[in-house]
């Protein structure tokens, strides 16, 4: 099929973006348009107008706070696996990037648009939400920040208003010896993940968490992070209790949990 008609309008800055999305409620903004396109291509998406931002240099500006990095949403998944867009947390961001899809998805795909999308499986979705990382929206009424673990409301629904965006992510530099460890379980390569879970374990910032993604809604971040990465609580009963009654058969969270709290502990040994 194609895409029912829509007027093409290429925003030439960040504010005339906001104008025009604030001006019209029939407009979508455009990105990578890698999940856009085909929504349009079925007609499960009939925009009136599409606002493109894909080359906004607004969307790609780093602003380095000393705890913490801004990252500009419109970065691309392929600039953060190649290392062309800052990455706070030295090959985190650049590991998971990598795993996203396939090269063509990642070549066009930004991560403002893979939040914004909240795909449940999608993978900067989990990542933000376990690296407890803010994102940054924009409208009318000015900036307001949200902590990533609460942007994600239902599938495909989030907590931005009509007329806002996603203008960057506030990742927090990771103390140093701080371990990351994050699992998905995907069938084929290049598929969304039908598990997974991350593992943030940096006791010298306060800052032990475990996640779940990939969960057909928003990822859960588990009560005490701390005692599954210190060995104290049960991964099996933690994974089994925060998702009852929501997940039919958790075992594959189960083990990506488990897989994700090796890898954490693996960087331990490699440090
Ligand atoms: C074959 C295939 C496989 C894929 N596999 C994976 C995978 O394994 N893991 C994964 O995570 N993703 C996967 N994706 C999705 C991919 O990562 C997309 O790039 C991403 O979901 C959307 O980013 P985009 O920039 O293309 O956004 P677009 O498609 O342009 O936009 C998506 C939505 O976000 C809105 N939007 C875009 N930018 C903003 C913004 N800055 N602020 C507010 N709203 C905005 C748009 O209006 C639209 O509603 C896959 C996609 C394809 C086609």
């Amino acid at each position: 099929m194609k895409p029912a008609p829509f007027a093409y309008r290429p925003a030439t800055s960040l504010a005339d973006a906001q104008r025009a999305l604030a001006a019209d409620a029939d407009a979508k903004l455009s990105a990578g348009n890698q999940s856009l396109g085909p929504m349009l291509n079925l007609r499960l998406a009939r925009p009136g107008a599409l606002i493109d931002i894909a080359g906004l240099a607004e969307l790609r500006a780093v602003t380095d706070s000393g705890g913490a990095v801004r990252i500009g949403a419109g970065f691309t998944h392929a600039e953060i696996e190649d290392g062309e867009a800052p990455d706070p947390t030295l090959g985190w961001l650049r590991a998971a990037a990598g795993a996203i899809a396939h090269r063509a998805v990642r070549n066009r795909g930004t991560l403002g648009g893979s939040l914004a999308h909240a795909d449940p499986a999608a993978d900067w979705v989990i990542v933000m939400a376990g690296l407890g990382a803010n994102l940054v929206l924009a409208g009318t009424n000015g900036e307001r920040v949200v902590p990533a673990d609460a942007f994600v409301t239902g599938p495909f629904e989030t907590v931005l208003r009509a007329d806002e965006m996603i203008v960057a992510v506030e990742i927090a530099k990771p103390s140093p010896g701080a371990r990351w460890g994050y699992w998905k379980y995907t069938r084929q390569v290049g598929e969304f993940a039908k598990a997974s879970a991350t593992v943030l374990d940096d006791p010298a910032a306060g800052r032990q968490r475990c996640a779940l993604g990939a969960l057909g809604g928003a990822p859960v971040v588990l009560a005490d992070g701390a005692g599954l990465i210190e060995g104290r609580v049960d991964p099996d009963g933690a994974v089994r209790a925060a998702l009852a009654g929501r997940v039919a058969d958790p075992q594959l969270h189960v083990v990506a949990l488990r897989r994700a709290l090796a890898a954490a502990k693996q960087a331990e040994a490699a440090q």
